[in-house]
């Protein structure tokens, strides 16, 4: 549709019908055709048509639909309003989004119940676009719609705004060199995080977490209010994180700033974590780098001090190890985890089985496997839960006494 349809003898019969029934601004008129003609704003379409009917130009204060919402001390006001209240907010693309009176909203559908609204687009549209022009035209900030920085609802009636601050995503890998850190912070059961008696008041289950020693630095710099950890999996809590690292996305919810220099974040993660983890933030990272990280589980490489109830001969240790590699063992899901996990029956494969260091009760073991899979309990048996295992293999019980991850098979 071209603008020469503006004053075609269909569109002007429309116009002239509404136009004696209700008082529109040139806005709010030209919003009913808004989808005729390229190039123009609706008070531009609202103008030709008033032209073509000879008619006189409503004030916008005096239209009653929008109520001289469009006017420009008004959209003036409510840009200098969200200017103001991101003025400590660090962003370069926004979107803005409006509520309406619904007698505001009631009265629009009502004179397009009457007009038609085949080429008509909605009040909120036209405000959030003409608002949003205004705000980019002060600030030189991009008005976006997909992922933008912040998204800026306008609430009309009662002159609020609510500002949504998209979180920031660092995508990184971190080792955790000690054991008895758990991945991610948990509260505590007692007190739910309030802090009581039986957590001393921290409020978290354990003393730290790899997602505390990472997030709460970055949330200082970030100037957020919260983080999450999303990782590729996770290791034992009494397990070492060793060798590449675990890739994981780090999210900052709230950020007040979005381009840290990672660098300076990575060296004083490390330097505060004292030897407990050690980071390396690669690059920022989409929400779309934490859906891929949640859906891939790679293979990994363990290795294992295993011991043994009896002694057991280095030749016993290598034919069994010998058995294992290559093999496809069924797991249930571990005694240990099933209180909060369902029982499953899954089938893991290991690929390398090898000894390491023996020493008669004791022995290092290095395993390449599936992504997923339970070593304590491919070693243990788990009361025949895991088959084949090396407990079986063996005809001596064997259990491990220390274990860390020392590669995550993933490519950054
Ligand atoms: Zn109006
Ligand atoms: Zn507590």
């Amino acid at each position: 549709m071209f603008v020469e349809d503006l004053r075609s003898p269909k569109i002007l019969e429309i116009a002239r019908r509404i136009t004696q029934e209700y008082k529109l601004c040139n806005h709010c008129l030209g919003r009913i055709f808004a989808r005729i003609g390229h190039g123009m704003t609706n008070y531009d379409r609202g103008k030709i048509i008033r032209e073509a009917l000879s008619q006189e130009e409503v004030p916008i204060k005096d239209c009653e639909l929008c109520n001289g919402m469009f006017s420009e001390e008004n959209l003036m006001r409510y840009a200098k309003m969200i200017i103001e209240k991101t003025q400590e907010i660090e962003f370069y693309s926004f979107l803005i989004g409006s509520r309406f009176d619904s007698e505001v909203l009631m009265k629009e559908e009502e004179i397009l119940n009457k007009a038609g609204s085949m080429y008509a687009e909605s009040i909120k549209m036209e405000f959030n676009r003409e608002l949003g022009k205004l705000v980019s035209k002060l600030t030189g900030k991009k008005g976006k719609v997909k992922r933008p920085d912040l998204t800026i609802i306008v609430d009309t009636r009662f002159d609020y705004l609510e500002i949504i601050i998209a979180p920031v995503y660092i995508y990184g890998r971190y080792k955790k060199l000690v054991r008895g850190i758990p991945q991610s912070k948990w509260l505590c059961p007692y007190c739910g995080g309030v802090g009581c008696e039986k957590c001393n008041y921290r409020g978290t289950l354990y003393e730290t977490s790899v997602q505390e020693l990472i997030g709460d630095v970055a949330l200082e710099l970030f100037k957020g209010e919260g983080h999450r950890l999303h990782a590729m999996g996770r290791e034992d809590i009494d397990a070492r994180m060793l060798g590449n690292g675990r890739p994981f996305v780090l999210e900052i919810i709230r950020p007040k700033r979005r381009s840290v220099d990672l660098k300076a974040l990575e060296k004083k993660i490390n330097a505060r974590a004292n030897g407990k983890i050690e980071v390396r933030l690669i690059k920022y990272a989409t929400y779309d780098d934490v859906l891929r990280i949640k859906s891939y589980n790679p293979r990994k490489r363990y290795r294992a001090v295993v011991v043994f109830e009896k002694f057991v001969p280095e030749e016993d240790l290598i034919k069994a190890l010998e058995t294992l590699n290559g093999a496809e063992i069924k797991q249930w899901t571990p005694l240990r985890v099933l209180h909060r996990r369902g029982n499953l029956l899954r089938r893991r494969k290991i690929y390398e089985a090898r000894l390491i260091e023996y020493k008669g009760h004791e022995a290092i073991i290095e395993l390449y496997t599936d992504g997923g899979t339970y070593i304590k309990e491919l070693v243990s048996g788990d009361m025949g839960r895991t088959t084949p295992n090396l407990s079986d293999l063996l005809g001596v019980q064997a259990n491990v006494k220390e274990l860390d991850v020392i590669e995550v098979d993933w490519r950054d």
